[in-house]
């Protein structure tokens, strides 16, 4: 039996309208004769109404009984998705991740699915139901509702491909695929038609948000190929697939950027083993993520500068941390918000000399400075002051003749 997994994202599920759009999508699967399950996010922007009442009510709200109210938006999402499939005529039912069930591991707010049961859903689908599947949602061992991340219900749709054996899981969201960068930031940036798992993670958790990084591994994981498509237009999308699937010779296949970084420089701090140890443990134990580190080589062998990135939310926290360390002793501590990370990210460089170059001085023509520096096989990262990013993207995207 073919089973076809069909997410939609919360602007395909915006409005009324949308949602009305996106009952034809699903039964044009059903007229050609698939087995489909629905996974819906919330409609956009009602998840993050929810996170601003529960700021409002508290800033330490409990972190249960926030799974409770932001997966909410969901099932308000897959009841009017499974109304107008009634309303069409058709079998459909709304499920939440607890009536299946579906049995998420890890803390509130970031948990993940570690096993659905078919049951259930197996039995509502071969009496010709379609059943429409919360995404973001799963229950833990407490019985307690719990939620996958910002942008999980892209994990529920994987995961929901894994556990029923579908044979594609489709991606729907407002973009007609992956882009060589943020289409909506770059206008000549130009739709990838496969990509690799490993290059997909990477751009994901670079800032590509159009698939949210955790899908991306559980993917890779289950060798599930995904397929990004708009639920706007009738285009072929973007394959999310195996790298030995693909017969590519591009460098980089994309360029990524985050906006929400800080920089935080202690100078003076003593240059001795240890010291870059006790500054992070505190952070590490605050679940405070550091993510670029540079050290200056000591001029005089005593005394050194430790520069990091951290998300720029943390950044009170991290000042706070900082400085009542008594472990560590400094003459300053030196924050910047205006910053931005750009990556280049490609499968290519492992095989082509003198990325890093390129990247670099097509940057400084642009006049463009240069405050951290990271790498991995498949990745440069570099950080630049945030007025840059702009056209750090675009003389980037030119490079590496991304627009071809
Ligand atoms: P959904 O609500 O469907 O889950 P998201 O807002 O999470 O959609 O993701 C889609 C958005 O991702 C797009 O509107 C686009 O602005 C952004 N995006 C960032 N980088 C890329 C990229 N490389 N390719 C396509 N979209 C991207
Ligand atoms: N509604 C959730 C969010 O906004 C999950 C999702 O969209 O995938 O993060
Ligand atoms: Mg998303």
């Amino acid at each position: 039996m073919k089973i076809v997994v069909l997410k939609f994202g919360g602007t395909s599920v915006g409005s009324v309208e949308r949602i009305k759009k996106v009952a034809h999508i699903i039964v044009s699967y059903i007229n050609k004769k698939f087995k489909i399950i629905v996974v819906s996010s919330a409609m956009s922007g009602v998840t993050n109404e929810l996170i601003k009442k529960s700021k409002k009510i508290s800033n330490y709200f409990d972190k249960s009984e926030y799974d409770v109210l932001v997966s909410t938006g969901e099932q308000m999402a897959c009841a009017l998705i499974a109304g107008r499939l009634r309303h069409l005529g058709y079998k459909s039912q709304s499920w939440m991740s607890w009536q299946i069930p579906i049995i998420s591991e890890g803390s509130y707010g970031s948990s993940r699915i570690s096993f659905i049961n078919k049951n259930k859903i197996m039995k509502f689908i071969n009496s010709g139901g379609i059943p429409v599947i919360t995404g973001f949602q799963g229950i833990n061992e407490s019985n307690r509702i719990t939620t996958l991340g910002r942008g999980g219900s892209d994990a529920s749709a994987i995961m929901c491909a894994k556990f029923f054996n579908a044979q594609k899981c489709i991606i729907y969201t407002d973009v007609d695929g992956v882009y060589t960068t943020d289409p909506n930031t770059l206008k000549n940036a130009k739709k990838i038609k496969v990509i690799s798992y490993e290059e997909m993670l990477e751009m994901a958790s670079l800032g590509a948000k159009v698939m949210q990084p955790i899908s991306i591994q559980d993917a890779r994981l289950n060798r599930i190929d995904v397929d990004v498509k708009s639920s706007f237009v009738g285009k072929t999308g973007t394959l999310i697939t195996k790298r030995k699937n693909i017969i590519r010779n591009r460098t980089i296949t994309g360029i990524t950027s985050t906006k929400n970084d800080a920089k935080v420089t202690l100078v003076g701090v003593k240059d001795k083993p240890g010291v870059a140890a006790s500054i992070f443990y505190p952070l590490s134990q605050n679940s405070i993520n550091v993510d670029m580190v540079v050290q200056n080589i000591s001029a005089n062998g005593k005394e050194t500068d430790l520069t990091f990135t951290i998300k720029s939310e943390d950044l009170s926290k991290t000042q706070r941390l900082v400085k009542k360390n008594t472990k560590i002793k400094f003459k300053d501590l030196i924050v910047d918000k205006n910053v931005s990370k750009v990556s280049i990210v490609g499968v290519g460089m492992i095989t082509t000399p003198g990325v890093t170059y390129r990247m670099f001085q097509a940057l400084a023509k642009k006049n463009i400075n240069i405050l951290v520096i990271s790498t991995s096989e498949i990745k440069i990262s570099v950080l630049i002051s945030k007025k840059n990013l702009t056209k750090a993207i675009s003389v980037l995207h030119k490079e590496f003749k991304l627009d071809k």
